[in-house]
């Protein structure tokens, strides 16, 4: 049995990244949820705040840990013992990422493999770059996230929290 590793920037996590996370969680003994401390993006949350809202996201299950990590993803996996990655799928454009990405870790730590999994219908354009937007403009983003995150979403953006 091995352990892998779902790493991103969860800025904030959706029901797609939860989506992934319970289904990796069946098939791997345990599995690592890492956020990424320092990614080359611009973020909404801080790693704190991101790591918070992941772990009230994962509470419900059992074999889920949740960590931040920086530096290379394939070499923390190697420090964690993981024996794998995984990741999301969602479009052909997240394929073309991983697909460069994969080629990329294997050639810095072939031993660490990659698993994809493919998004599910519902979750397919929860994004969370888009749902940000969303809120930011005062949409209803509520179907797009664990209930703790909307709020968090909402008052970052100095927004009332929306009930409907
Ligand atoms: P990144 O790690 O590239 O910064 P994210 O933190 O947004 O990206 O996402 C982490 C992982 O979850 C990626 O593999 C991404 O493709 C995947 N993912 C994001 N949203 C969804 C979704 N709605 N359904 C399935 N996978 C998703």
């Amino acid at each position: 049995m091995v352990t892998a590793l779902y790493p991103g920037s969860f800025d904030p996590v959706t029901v797609g990244h939860v989506d992934i996370a319970s289904r990796a969680a069946i098939q791997f003994e345990k599995l690592v949820v890492a956020v990424y401390d320092t990614p080359s993006k611009n973020l909404l949350f801080t790693t704190d705040e991101r790591e918070q809202l992941m772990k009230d996201a994962c509470s419900h299950i059992s074999n889920v840990e949740v960590v931040r990590f920086s530096g290379l993803v394939v070499r923390f996996a190697k420090d964690i013992g993981a024996g794998a990655i995984v990741r999301g799928l969602r479009s052909g454009s997240d394929f073309e990422y991983e697909f460069d990405m994969a080629f990329m870790n294997r050639k810095l730590e072939p031993e660490v493999d990659l698993v994809c999994f493919m998004t599910s219908q519902d979750y397919m354009f929860v994004s969370a770059s888009l749902l940000k937007e969303v809120a930011r403009l005062g949409g209803d983003i509520k179907d797009m996230v664990p209930p703790n995150v909307a709020e968090a979403v909402y008052s970052k953006f100095g927004l009332p929290v929306r009930d409907g």
